[in-house]
């Protein structure tokens, strides 16, 4: 066995349908008295049920959260967090409102309480993001990483199918990527595997049947590993092409890994056979490349870049900014075959190995 570091993330974890009921008695246990609620406008009904859970400990709602972190809106969220006298935030809502809830804990140490209603996976890592103009700036730090995390698979039940289908194709792609790292080890082998092997049972039931909350509870148990994963070891070429296509061309977040994802492990597919044989194994499938294109078809996902608004022109310049600076990848990161990648991804087309 290869030698390796392994760091363990002290996140406290309560899982389970029905988890949201100890959101009072986990408060007190991080010694909190004051609470902001955070959410996005469209998750104002949550914020308010989890305001009136916390009673006099919740301190005020704020429900402006939005995608990629506006610095703006994180300097309002701070001032209203100082304002209130906060000593704690809440965050409720997908990798957005958590993402706010980072924003304010990397200026104020206040420590978050995240409940995840999406599969994005940002409640387990020390990563944040804040966008200045168009610029998105991110980087890691212990302090914004959630104290405790509330997975209560009931919340995930309003999910729409769409944004159920492609946030956990994302949260797949941050276990796919975490099996060839240049940091990986078999700690995080195990889990990727596992949450990959969760999701990949889970989905196709979600989008069949939305309701049926063993399946919510698969898929929000497989986006909390794959969550880990990516708030372990670094990542490679895939997250590399996503930050590009959304950064430059403001591309959808979740839908953008699940078209490129295929590609992308087809990319890495011979320079990377340990980490192809526990995605094939995980999703059951003959090779991960095809595995993960066939599962973004039976959960009816979008497949071409082009059906999510790049334009045919941006290829080559996505294929050069992509080969510029690349994130370390197990296949030496090319112009050609990469602009052959994005093509391929463009069109929809089956990943080419
Ligand atoms: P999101 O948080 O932007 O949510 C998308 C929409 O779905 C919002 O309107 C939200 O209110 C709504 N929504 C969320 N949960 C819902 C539910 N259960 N029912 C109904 N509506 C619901 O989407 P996301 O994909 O979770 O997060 C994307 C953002 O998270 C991106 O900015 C991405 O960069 C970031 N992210 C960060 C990390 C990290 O480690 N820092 C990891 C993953 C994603």
């Amino acid at each position: 066995m290869k030698p390796f570091v392994y760091t363990g993330q002290p996140a406290r974890v309560v899982f389970g349908a029905g988890s949201l009921a100890q959101l009072v008695p986990e408060i007190e246990r991080l010694g909190a008295r004051r609470a902001l609620v955070l959410s996005t406008p469209e998750q104002r009904a949550s914020a308010q049920d989890v305001a009136s859970r916390l009673g006099d400990r919740c301190a005020g709602i704020f429900d402006r959260a939005v995608m990629h972190v506006p610095i703006e809106i994180a300097r309002e969220a701070r001032a209203e967090a100082k304002r209130l006298d906060a000593d704690c935030a809440v965050a409720i809502g997908g990798g957005s409102t958590t993402g706010l809830g980072k924003a304010i804990a990397l200026e104020s140490d206040l420590p978050i309480l995240a409940i995840p209603t999406t599969y994005a996976g940002s409640e387990m890592t020390p990563i944040y993001g804040i966008t200045e103009g168009v610029a998105k700036k991110t980087g890691r730090d212990a302090r914004v990483l959630p104290r405790t995390v509330l997975y209560d698979p009931t919340l995930t039940l309003s999910l729409p199918t769409r944004l159920s289908a492609t946030s956990g194709m994302n949260a797949i792609a941050h276990a796919a990527e975490g099996l060839y790292a240049q940091d990986a080890n078999p700690i995080m082998a195990l889990i990727a595997e596992e949450g990959i092997r969760a999701l990949a049972l889970g989905l196709p039931q979600v989008v069949a049947h939305p309701s049926d909350l063993d399946a919510r509870g698969d898929c929000l148990y497989g986006a909390w590993l794959c969550g880990t994963v990516l708030g372990s070891v670094g990542m490679a070429l895939h997250h590399k092409l996503c930050h590009t296509l959304g950064g430059t061309w403001n591309l959808p977040h979740a839908e953008t890994h699940t078209i490129v994802l295929p590609h992308a492990i087809a990319y890495n597919e011979v320079a990377a056979p340990d980490a192809m044989t526990r995605i094939a194994r995980a999703l059951n499938a003959r090779s991960a490349a095809l595995g993960l294109y066939e599962l973004a078809q039976k959960l009816n996902a979008p497949l071409a870049l082009k059906d999510i608004g790049l334009p045919e022109s941006a290829i080559d310049e996505a294929a050069r900014l992509a080969t510029t600076n690349p994130y370390y990848n197990p296949r030496p990161v090319t112009f050609e075959p990469i602009r052959e990648l994005l093509r391929r991804a463009w069109a929809g087309l089956v990943p080419a190995a």
